[in-house]
């Protein structure tokens, strides 16, 4: 049983389009958090966030309840280290609020994730490369992470650039066979112009067709 937390500390909350993975295009409200466990090489997050504000589950509620979206996107940083907050806020308003719960998270917080896991709809899951994060591969942490995801309707979501490696493509792919059976491949931005898109697509393909190349469309678009 998770302890019970009422407060937590939101970096922003805003309404747009999601830009990124299966769901691109639709409207969502997005809940944004400050903390991570990781420290990805091209992350362009706030970590500090001096701007972020505190806020209890009732203050949240109304929020999120009087906004005309219909997904709610936990994102960060890393939202599942919030999950102490997440679970005891889903518990009481999920039902009340009738909306889909998105999780946006990188899949390497697997304990937590099963913690919550009945409170989300759908989770969009990376996986973070140590060739684009210069963070270390943490495939065993994602294997278990998808263990639990693949109860909701999940896909894998990667981050490349050009040096990304073989055997992290095969990885990549054995977790995507075993689990949720899609791969949205995305190029690290901002998307250098000698990225071979071709080739690397081409490394996937041939030995996996379900994958869709699909970049941060929000970043094109001029939006958050
Ligand atoms: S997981 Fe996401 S938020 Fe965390 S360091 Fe990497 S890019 Fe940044």
């Amino acid at each position: 049983m998770p302890d019970i937390v009422k407060k937590v500390k939101i970096k922003e909350i805003f309404t747009s389009i999601q830009g990124e993975g299966l769901y691109v295009g639709e409207k969502q409200v997005f809940v944004r958090f400050c903390r991570c466990n990781l420290a990805c090489s091209y992350c362009d997050t706030d970590f500090i966030a001096e701007n972020a504000i505190e806020y209890n589950e009732e203050k949240l509620f109304d929020i999120l309840a009087g906004n005309d979206a219909q997904t709610i996107s936990f994102t960060g940083g890393e939202p599942l280290i919030e999950k102490d907050f997440l679970f005891s806020f889903l518990e009481k308003y999920k039902q009340k609020l009738n909306k889909k719960i998105y999780l946006e998270t990188n899949g390497t917080l697997y304990k937590n994730l099963s913690e919550l896991i009945d409170y989300v709809d759908v989770v969009s899951m990376d996986i973070k490369l140590e060739s684009a994060t210069k963070e270390k591969n943490r495939f065993l942490d994602n294997e278990k992470f998808l263990d639990i995801a693949n109860q909701k309707e999940t896909f894998i979501k990667v981050v490349f650039d050009n040096n990304i490696k073989d055997d992290e493509i095969d990885s990549c792919i054995k977790l995507a066979r075993k689990y949720c059976n899609f791969i949205v491949l995305q190029p690290k931005m901002p998307i250098s112009s000698d990225i071979e898109l071709n080739e690397i697509y081409d490394k996937f393909y041939k030995k996996y067709k379900k994958i869709r190349l699909i970049p941060q469309v929000h970043k094109f678009l001029n939006l958050l």
